[in-house]
């Protein structure tokens, strides 16, 4: 049965930070990543991403987007300055721009998602970092 992309509708709290991001992985198999790092242990995040996938943004409200750069300073972290929520992460690559994004952020949650794996990339480099990032990563279309 081939994979039919879904769009997946989801924003910051507030509303001024809005994305879709579209993916044929059923939720099942979404590759859910909880980061022990303190920024996103912080915010409990459950990051997923999809290579095949795209990400679109939205900024309504610009001026309330921070983004937020910290440790390798190899992405941004793309936080809300109006409701505090960290949405998404984004980083620059040869192909463009590819994101993962904050699944609790997601307006509808679908039925199916598994609770995620923790994992630490304590010991990489930058440079090991973004390689990781660019294989696995959305592609971002639009606005970063
Ligand atoms: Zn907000």
């Amino acid at each position: 049965m081939p994979a039919v992309p879904v769009a997946h509708e989801g924003s910051c709290h507030c509303g001024a930070i809005e994305y879709t991001w579209t993916t044929a992985l059923p939720a099942r198999r979404w590759p859910l990543q909880l980061c022990q790092c303190a920024f996103c242990r912080g915010h409990g995040a459950r990051m997923a991403a999809d290579l095949a996938g795209e990400l679109q943004f939205r900024f309504e409200r610009p001026e309330f987007l921070r983004r937020y750069r910290f440790g390798l300073r190899t992405a941004d972290f793309l936080v809300c300055k109006e409701c505090g929520t960290f949405v998404a992460a984004v980083l620059l690559s040869g192909r463009g721009a590819q994101g993962a994004v904050n699944i609790n952020t997601l307006k509808a949650m679908p039925a199916g998602v598994q609770p995620g794996k923790p994992v630490s990339w304590d010991g990489e480099s930058a440079e090991q970092r973004r390689a990781r990032r660019v294989q696995s990563w959305t592609p971002v279309v639009g606005p970063v």
